[in-house]
């Protein structure tokens, strides 16, 4: 259904990774904003079309670009198809990411590298397409910006992990703490450009990525005792949070990592005095 509120009317968003999970909700989230969204999946086609045609049976309007954030070509070309078809851009959700685990001592050096490339390139490729973008359709009166404040907006999707170590995943949660500084660098270099740039980071969110965990009632069990609001996350609660930091209400809030985790970066293991 369409929101009256129409938040994001008529501007452009790019969401990577929104064939599933996180990605899917916060395209459905901006359409559902008057937004007009591309829809990007590397390798599920079908995941994608399904998003797509989810925005549509709800009076929104959608795209789908295949791309690989990994390849500078890919992404290349989904920026320019997207300017093609829609005329400009206006958000930048860089969420696609992937996990490939193994114990340190037995991760070989493509389970790092792939992780790494996707994670952490793929968000290089992908925010300075977006504010090169951003830069030069700045003054287009064919196509006018519609958010009163900045030029433009990135949410990066980092995780928990940008602080919390992770043992037999440190090539995530080094792509994760690369995603952070990475995120401030540029989010200090590009704001006199009136550019914002922002990250969140979630905590256990129940979708494809980690259904290993939530199907299995012993590893749910164990999940909880991370979480202190005892409950997994739904991608629509992360959605709702990078909708706010894409959005005019947060336009003085540069640089930041918003947690939505329920509570999983509080120490929960000290809840009970230590
Ligand atoms: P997911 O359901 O597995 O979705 C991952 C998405 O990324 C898919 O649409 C996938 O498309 C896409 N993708 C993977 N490799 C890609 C590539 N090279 N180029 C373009 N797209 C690619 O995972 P998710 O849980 O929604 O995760 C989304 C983001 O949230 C990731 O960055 C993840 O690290 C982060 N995150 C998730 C959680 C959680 O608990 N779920 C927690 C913290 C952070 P294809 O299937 O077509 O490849």
């Amino acid at each position: 259904m369409i929101s009256p509120e129409q938040k994001f009317k008529d501007q452009v968003v790019i969401v990577t990774g929104s064939s599933s999970g996180i990605g899917k909700a916060c395209a459905i989230h901006f359409a559902g904003q008057g937004a007009k969204v591309v829809v990007n999946y590397s390798s599920n086609e079908e995941e994608g079309k399904k998003t797509v045609d989810e925005i549509h049976e709800r009076g929104g309007e959608a795209i789908l670009i295949q791309a690989d954030v990994s390849k500078e070509e890919d992404v290349l070309a989904m920026f320019r198809e997207t300017v093609d078809k829609f005329g400009r851009l206006d958000v930048l959700v860089s969420n696609a990411g992937l996990q490939k685990d193994a114990p340190f001592l037995e991760m070989t050096l493509q389970e790092w590298q792939k992780v790494i490339d996707v994670n952490l390139t793929g968000m290089f490729l992908c925010c300075r397409a977006a504010s090169r973008q951003f830069l030069a359709q700045v003054n287009n009166e064919e196509a006018p910006n519609h958010s009163e404040l900045s030029i433009g907006k990135i949410v990066l999707m980092s995780s928990v992990h940008d602080i919390i170590p992770w043992a037999g995943h440190v090539n995530y949660a080094a792509s994760k703490g690369g995603i952070m500084m990475f995120m401030k660098s540029i989010a200090q270099e590009l704001a006199p450009h009136k550019i914002r740039v922002n990250s969140v980071s979630p905590g256990a969110i129940k979708t494809p990525i980690n259904k290993e965990v939530w199907s299995d009632p012993d590893k749910y069990e164990g999940l909880m005792n991370l979480i202190p609001y005892k409950r997994i996350g739904t991608p629509q609660d992360v959605a709702k949070a990078v909708a706010w930091l894409s959005s005019d209400d947060s336009d003085y809030v540069n640089g930041e990592t918003l947690y939505i985790d329920g509570g999983m970066t509080l120490y929960p293991e000290f809840s009970d005095n230590g």
